[in-house]
């Protein structure tokens, strides 16, 4: 079973949301692998305060030219969509942080000149808190390939146990590469006209890729009733609303989850999980 917790809008609360379904689940007895994929900025680690045992590196590949062989034919750069070669005289640059690793320059120069070389861009942890497993994704600062790091994640993390991954914000690249070929999405927002202006996107988003999503509303008895309207129109179910309550405020400026500090919200956390198993109808 693989969930992901998503938001158009950063700041929503959608790492609050992944650590506490996860703590719940691991309470009732259940084995959960977080995954978090939010590789920009990963802060899991601070709410699950795991003990971390592995540290292995993201590579990719980039382009390595052999001068003796090219003739400075420039079809390695007319064949790369990224931008990522440029021909001057006989000499090829390489820009490595916009490397895709498509592999169509190796493919196209007609001097075999090009071979491909590793490079690291980022870094995966393991780690544990009970019955919770953590896989953490870290991009290399400067680096912008973060679906390549996030893929990583998902290939260790997803073993067919419940796996809940914590995406990063927005609709773009990185966020699709976490929520595809996912059996649901959670999308967490809060009402204000930001917070559904981002939601309506990131609904369009998860449509178009065809998987089943539900929504978390935070903060939820702050702002306007358009957000509910939207729900009730477009027929996604609301799993869970956590009200603007100042103790989860003081719980998360401690490192501490809602469920941790408020245990009258452990039912609120299961109820929502079951609701969005069957909205996604995972049974
Ligand atoms: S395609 Fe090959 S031979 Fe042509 S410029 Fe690029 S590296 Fe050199
Ligand atoms: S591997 Fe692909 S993206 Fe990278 S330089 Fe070659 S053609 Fe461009």
């Amino acid at each position: 079973m693989k969930i992901a917790i998503a938001s158009g809008k950063g700041g929503t609360g959608k790492t609050t949301v992944a650590v506490n379904f996860a703590q719940v689940l691991a309470a009732a007895g259940q084995e959960v692998t977080l995954l978090d994929c939010d590789v920009e900025e990963p802060n899991v680690h601070l709410f699950l305060h795991p003990e971390f045992d592995s540290v292995s590196a993201v590579e990719t590949t980039i382009p390595q030219v052999d001068e003796e062989k090219c003739t400075g034919c420039r079809v390695c750069a007319e064949v790369c969509e990224y931008h990522a070669l440029a021909v001057l005289g006989k000499n090829v640059l390489v820009f490595p942080e916009l490397c895709h690793a498509c592999g169509a320059c190796v493919r196209f120069c007609p001097e075999e000149a090009i071979v491909e070389i590793p490079r690291e861009i980022g870094t995966i942890r393991k780690g544990r808190k009970g019955k919770i497993r953590l896989i953490e994704g870290r991009l290399n600062v400067g680096e912008v390939m973060s679906p390549a790091v996030i893929e990583r994640v998902k290939k260790i993390g997803l073993d067919g146990k419940i796996g809940i991954i914590d995406a990063p914000p927005g609709t773009s690249c990185p966020v699709i590469a976490a929520v595809r070929d996912t059996d649901g999405v959670l999308l967490v927002t809060e009402p204000t006209p930001f917070g559904l202006y981002d939601l309506k996107l990131a609904v369009g988003m998860v449509r178009l890729l065809g998987i089943p999503c539900a929504v978390a509303i935070n903060r939820s008895d702050l702002g306007e009733k358009e957000l509910w309207r939207y729900c009730s129109d477009e027929r996604i179910p609301i799993i869970l609303e956590i009200p603007n309550d100042r103790r989860i405020a003081e719980a998360y400026s401690r490192g501490r989850t809602i469920i941790e500090e408020l245990p009258e919200y452990r039912e609120k956390f299961l109820q929502g999980w079951q609701a969005l198993l069957e909205s996604c109808s995972i049974a």
